[in-house]
């Protein structure tokens, strides 16, 4: 399983705290606002996203699934 986080900006508060538990996924930039560095985030990466989402206090960080893309069925005369 792959998750994505996002950051809605117009909630962040510039804390930094998610950069403290999702180090892997998160980054500050130059005046303390998150970063997403990293796309797809899985394991421990995923876990540790979760968590920062969780500790938000203001509600900016989603993760959301990442589902992956299943190829259609070919019939076996189909070019
Ligand atoms: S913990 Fe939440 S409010 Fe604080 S910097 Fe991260 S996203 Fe912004």
């Amino acid at each position: 399983m792959t998750g994505r986080l996002r950051v809605d900006r117009t909630r962040c508060a510039g804390h930094g705290i998610c950069a403290l538990i999702a180090s892997g996924a998160v980054d500050l930039d130059a005046w303390g606002f998150p970063e997403v560095v990293a796309t797809e985030l899985g394991g421990d990466d995923l876990r540790r996203a979760r968590r920062a989402a969780a500790a938000c206090p203001r509600g900016a960080l989603t993760v959301s699934d990442v589902v992956p893309t299943v190829q259609p069925l070919r019939a076996p005369w189909e070019p």
